[in-house]
């Protein structure tokens, strides 16, 4: 394989700008042509294309976002729309493909890939809900911002006598909201892996009233419901004094933690030798800290595990 492709796709993700830099550099380490796509499936269908060089990744490493932008594309998801993108490609005899992005990208790939065009798939999204990988690039440091503005809300709660309902992103997975409510000491957290716990965290809170107990925190996983919703429900129950905050896009922005830039690293580079390898259809990860790879669609069919014996920690700890 002597040129490849990369591009970003879906929800973007701190430490996606990490992932691009290796792609193309290690690309370059092998003498590979690199080329970046822009704007995701859309700009590929386009031939939105740039071969990339040293100097183009350079200094990115620290920026959130990504620099071949993302977008969301309904005509890639045709027969037509993919064929238009593997014609674009072929003009420019880039033999594979690496897409970082989400599950929802990670079909885009296996379609290509079914159409006999290789791609390897990389796990960016801060929702950590891809099976098959410990974590996402962009999970840890959307936490690190979700614990930044906690920390900040639970000051202002220590001097109020309230209850705090905060929203937090994850789609279906409640990985963000479960690690962020035990970072933070979270009375209470809502996870849809977990979604009946209205009750007891009802009766959690009067009891912490009974005791004297001055404000709390409630975590909830967008993927539960409605922080706002959630609130009201709150305060008709308990009669006390609440406030929703819905932490929304902040939680996709920042510079990317250390963590995401060496998973990102590590993940990129890993992407490219299977390309070189000849393997087509997969997607890397990392488990037990080591470096592993599935199959793209095998892998999706699995569900996503929430870590049950954390989330029964969190409710040990917050008694
Ligand atoms: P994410 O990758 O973050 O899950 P989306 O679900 O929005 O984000 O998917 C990103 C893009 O991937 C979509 O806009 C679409 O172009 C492409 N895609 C998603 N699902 C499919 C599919 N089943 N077949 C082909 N392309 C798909």
């Amino acid at each position: 394989m002597k040129k490849i492709g990369v591009l970003t796709s879906g929800g973007d993700a701190p430490g996606m700008n990490a992932a691009v830099r290796a792609v193309v550099r290690k690309a370059i380490f092998h003498n590979v042509e690199v080329y970046g796509v822009y704007n995701g499936y859309q700009g590929l269908m386009e031939g939105n294309i740039k071969q990339m060089n040293l100097g183009s990744v350079g200094d990115i490493i620290q920026r959130g976002g990504t620099i071949l932008y993302s977008a969301r594309s309904e005509e890639f998801k045709t027969e037509e729309g993919q064929q238009k993108a593997i014609d674009q490609l072929n003009t420019i005899g880039i033999e594979g493909l690496i897409v970082i992005g989400g599950d929802g990208s990670f079909r885009g790939a296996e379609k290509l890939t079914q159409k006999g065009y290789p791609c390897i798939g990389v796990p960016g999204t801060i929702d950590n809900d891809i099976p098959g990988t410990d974590f996402t690039i962009g999970f840890d440091t959307a936490l690190n911002t979700i614990i930044d503005s906690i920390d900040k809300i639970r000051d202002t709660a220590t001097s109020h006598e309230r209850t705090y309902v905060i929203e937090v992103m994850g789609r279906n997975a409640g990985d963000l909201a479960l690690w962020a409510g035990l970072a933070d000491g979270a009375e209470s957290i809502l996870i849809p892996e977990k979604p009946d716990d209205f009750d007891s965290v009802i009766m959690k809170l009067k009891r912490g009233q009974e005791r004297g107990k001055k404000h709390s925190i409630i975590i909830l996983a967008e993927g539960v419901g409605s922080g706002v919703e959630f609130g009201k429900r709150v305060e008709n129950e308990t009669k006390m004094d609440t406030r929703v905050t819905v932490l929304g896009h902040t939680q996709r922005g920042g510079s990317p933690s250390g963590f995401d830039r060496v998973l990102a690293s590590r993940l990129g580079a890993r992407a490219v030798d299977l390309l070189l390898e000849g393997k087509a259809g997969r997607m890397v990860g990392i488990q037990k800290n080591e470096l592993v790879d599935h199959d793209i669609i095998e892998v999706l069919k699995e569900p996503h595990e929430i870590d049950l014996d954390m989330y029964n920690l969190s409710n040990e700890l917050s008694i």
